[in-house]
């Protein structure tokens, strides 16, 4: 194998999700710590501090500590290099987290496990599916009292359709949590509390039937032994193809806060999940070990100083390596560009990427001419396939507070949306504008940010959408009947793609079974 496949082979880009609070950030801090990327654990939130002077949005940016810093962290566990790619969790949730999922090759799952199954993640779970993503699976917080192991378990069979395969098993919770034993190792490893801030050196103890067993958990030994016969029978074995399709997931028990099993999920990680995959291009599939550079932009952050209008274009390396000051081609605009400045992420702090290869996430300095979706080549002139929109799930209307100001507006919406930051509808009726989003801090960032970029000052208002959908139909006939009779509810978003606008999901239902012919699409290709 030359060095460059076995560079690419060593990575794993992975994402969390989770709902919040159930411990993504606990947990990014603790992986970051046995990354040897923090000295002690606790310094992923407190990213807040800055030296610039900033927007408003920097401002919002700030106190949500967000930053491009932690977006993506790379570092090394064991023979492997990580990108963990950081997906916003609380009321940033935004299309960027679904888009950030089709950027990855795995993702952890962290449940609280007091709590079980929680809706945001049942959503990320969805976008997952778009790609059969594999999954593992971290039950969070066995250092409170939690709910019954097997009945979590079975909860997230039942609710995400998804088989489970412990890989570990929890012995007691709460105050009583003893540690976990590790099916595949055979080994029983003990818990100790209050070293959250470190790696623990913790005590293995080799095989189920050891004595040594009963002299350091008393009674929970015999109770583990009986136990696990019970799981060995009722649950699935592990099994790395079934992972490997999304079908299965590999689950394990830990507490993030007291740094405990998080290294038993990262052995996991880095030995089954998948190196960098292949992705389409229109007209073939690309290795992540060919040669030749190849990547999409999947999302975009404004950020830094708005003087400059500066943001960053996070670009996944799908094949190929990139080395400073190469050239490379801009597909939509059958342009080449050189990148003498891209950044990466080692973690902590952004540097200068020298060199990233496929797998990595490089942030280049988009001066506007880089859109959401965007794919550069080493030459190749096709671009690639799924890096979708979804539709969303909350509507505003946009009224400006200067109407003189219409075009600005009309002209900052549509980049915004070009950008990924919003999404901006234009009924067929009438001269609205409709932003359409998934979380509803994106409203007061577009608002922010049109008055920043764009001298309009602007408000929001509630409208009357609750749903919307992307339409085509392959009879234009058929469509045009569509159009006619539909007018009320259509729209066109900011590429002119005609959209079906619901104010209640049951004028959606109506609508799909009064026309058959036509497709009402959630998710539209960029
Ligand atoms: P996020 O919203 O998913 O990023 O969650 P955080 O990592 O911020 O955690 C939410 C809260 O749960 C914080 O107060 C954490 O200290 C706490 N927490 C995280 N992991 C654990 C854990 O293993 N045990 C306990 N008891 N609390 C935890």
């Amino acid at each position: 194998m030359s060095d460059f496949t076995e560079e690419v082979r060593k990575r794993r880009t992975f994402a969390i999700i989770s709902h919040p609070d159930a411990g993504k950030t606990t947990i990014t801090e603790k992986v970051l710590l046995f990354g040897n990327a923090l000295q002690s654990a606790g310094t992923v939130k407190g990213k807040k501090s800055g030296q610039h002077a900033k927007s408003d949005w920097m401002e919002m940016e700030k106190q949500r500590g967000i930053s491009v810093t932690t977006s993506v962290m790379q570092f090394p566990y064991q023979d492997s290099l990580v990108n963990l790619l950081d997906t916003p969790g609380h009321a940033d949730f935004s299309e960027d987290t679904y888009r950030t999922l089709t950027a990855v090759d795995s993702c952890l799952m962290v449940i609280d496990a007091a709590k079980g199954v929680e809706e945001r993640t049942i959503k990320l779970m969805e976008v997952t599916r778009l790609r059969d993503t594999p999954i593992l699976t971290f039950m969070n917080k066995l250092d409170r009292d939690v709910r019954d192991p097997v009945e979590l378990m079975d909860e997230v069979e039942d609710v995400l359709n998804i088989a489970c395969a412990p890989i570990t098993w929890p012995i007691g919770m709460g105050k009583q949590f003893q540690g976990v034993y590790h099916l595949l190792r055979d080994e029983v490893i003990l818990y100790q509390s209050g070293q959250g801030h470190r790696i623990q050196d913790s005590r293995v103890i080799k095989g189920l039937d050891n004595p040594e067993l009963d002299e350091a958990i008393g009674t929970y030994a015999e109770e583990l032994r009986g136990e696990i016969e019970l799981v060995k029978g009722a649950s699935h074995e592990f099994d790395l193809d079934a992972f490997l399709r999304g079908e299965l997931t590999p689950v394990y028990f830990g507490t993030a806060l007291g740094n405990f099993g998080v290294d038993h999920m990262l052995d996991g990680l880095v030995e089954w999940a998948p190196s960098p995959q292949t992705r389409e291009l229109t007209q073939r599939p690309v290795e992540a070990t060919e040669e030749k550079f190849s990547g999409f932009v999947f999302k975009i952050q404004a950020n830094m100083d708005p003087k400059h209008r500066d943001r960053i274009a996070f670009l996944r390396i799908v094949s190929g390596r990139y080395q400073q000051g190469m050239k490379i081609h801009h597909v939509r605009i059958g342009k080449d560009v050189r990148i003498s400045d891209a950044l990466t992420f080692m973690a902590g702090d952004r540097e200068r990427a020298e060199e990233a290869v496929a797998g990595d996430i490089i942030g280049l300095h988009n001066h506007g001419t880089i859109q959401l979706g965007d794919t550069f080549t080493e030459g190749e002139k096709d671009r690639f396939t799924g890096i979708p929109n979804f539709a969303p799930e909350l509507f505003r209307r946009i009224q400006l507070r200067d109407p003189m100001k219409a075009k600005q507006l009309q002209k900052g919406l549509i980049q915004l949306s070009e950008e990924g930051a919003v999404q901006v509808f234009r009924p067929v009726r009438n001269n609205d504008l409709i932003v359409g989003a998934v979380g509803t801090l994106q409203f007061d960032v577009v608002v922010a940010r049109l008055k920043n970029e764009y001298g309009v000052d602007a408000v929001y208002e509630p409208i009357n959408v609750a749903t919307a959908r992307w339409i085509t139909c392959e009879d234009p006939k058929k469509l045009e009947e569509f159009e006619r009779r539909n007018q009320d509810n259509l729209a066109l978003d900011g590429s002119d793609n005609l959209t079906y606008i619901a104010p209640t999901m049951v004028n959606l239902q109506l609508a799909q079974e009064r026309y058959p012919d036509v497709a009402f699409h959630k998710t539209k290709e960029r």
